[in-house]
């Protein structure tokens, strides 16, 4: 009897302990896949891709792990003249364009030699997600110099021709110093798609996302600014400016600042310092944007020829508000009186 009990004992003891290891066991495979063993393989793959580039390699594995991306509904267009058409390639609350202050339109160590698109400041093996639907015309290095070579700037690199396109030209969108690309050249992708990862191929100093809305071409010359194309973040909106001499030259690096008459904060920024490689809105023909404003009132002061010129605005959420500097005639909010375009998307 006391036997069969102390078997009865041992017997219970061993089956707790087998629960015990069980659960044990169960925690650290639940560990694992919540840190993310995707992330891991696609940090080994980039170090592949930096060894030996191949160019048009791709992965088809599906990255488990992933949260759905938190993007917003394009088109929107609130403004005759808007064309929010694209959503953000990369998870909302991942960045901001204002996050990066290498923007559009600036040359920071040369002026005639400005950027072409954003950057977005990102960890290596960040998601980034088609812009808008399309098919993939480039997936592989060589997007500038238009041959497979592992020297291109833009690294390994992913160009979009858009299926809508805007008052009869086509839309692309290009997004570079990827670290992996999960989709191939002639793949037809949706909005929202999971298309690479983040990385620092090609001339980058550091991880980030190069993204680039480009119209009627996919070359160089035919970019326009991402910030007028991308919808912007509930609760936001838009300012776009005009900035020229009394004739009507564009001023290159002006000066200029934006408060922000509910927070106080003020940000500092200039003017296109190129209207040669920079193109600009075929209705605002503008030479500074800001984005990502919270919705309100602000002043914008712009010194020039030794005058001080201020204007109050108020940025409206979703949409997108126009200012112009008309030399010594100062600061206007007047809209451009070029006929207006139809601004809904065109299926090509
Ligand atoms: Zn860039």
């Amino acid at each position: 009897m006391k036997n069969k009990k102390i078997t009865t004992v041992f017997i219970l003891l061993f089956n707790s302990l087998l629960v015990f290891f069980i659960f044990i066991a169960i925690s650290q495979i639940k560990n694992v896949q919540a840190s993310g063993p995707s992330v891991e393989a696609s940090l080994q793959e980039v170090t592949q891709v930096n060894a030996t580039p191949t160019p048009d390699s791709f992965s088809e594995e599906p990255l488990t792990g992933e949260s759905p991306p938190n993007l917003y509904a394009a088109p929107l267009a609130l403004n005759p003249n808007d064309h929010f058409y694209f959503t953000r390639p990369v998870i909302v609350d991942a960045n901001t364009w204002n996050a990066s202050n290498f923007i559009y339109g600036i040359g920071e160590d040369d002026p005639n030699s400005p950027h072409t698109g954003v950057d977005i400041k990102l960890p290596t093996g960040t998601s980034v997600y088609a812009a808008g639907s399309g098919t993939v015309v480039w997936a592989g290095y060589g997007l500038y110099l238009s041959s497979k070579d592992s020297d291109d700037p833009y690294g390994f690199a992913i160009a979009i021709r858009h299926d809508f396109g805007y008052q009869g030209e086509t839309l692309y969108t290009v997004y570079g110093h990827l670290s992996q690309i999960n989709i191939r050249r002639g793949q037809k992708v949706e909005v929202g798609q999971l298309i690479g990862l983040s990385g620092n191929t090609g001339v980058s100093t550091a991880p980030h996302l190069h993204f680039e809305v480009r119209l009627g071409l996919n070359d160089f010359f035919s970019s326009v600014n991402p910030e007028l194309w991308t919808v912007p973040p509930e609760g936001t909106g838009v300012l776009v400016g005009r900035m020229t001499t009394t004739i009507g030259q564009k001023l290159l690096g002006q000066e200029i600042a934006l408060k922000n008459l509910t927070t106080g904060i003020t940000i500092f920024d200039h003017s296109y310092t190129s209207t040669e490689i920079i193109g600009s809105d075929s209705f605002y023909d503008e030479n500074i944007v800001f984005s990502d404003l919270e919705a309100g009132d602000y002043r914008i002061y712009v010194p020039y020829v030794g005058y001080d010129f201020y204007l109050w605005v108020t940025i409206k959420s979703g949409s997108i508000t126009y200012f112009r500097l008309n030399g010594l005639y100062g600061l206007v909010s007047e809209m451009p009186y070029d006929p207006l375009p139809i601004n809904l998307p065109s299926l090509q």
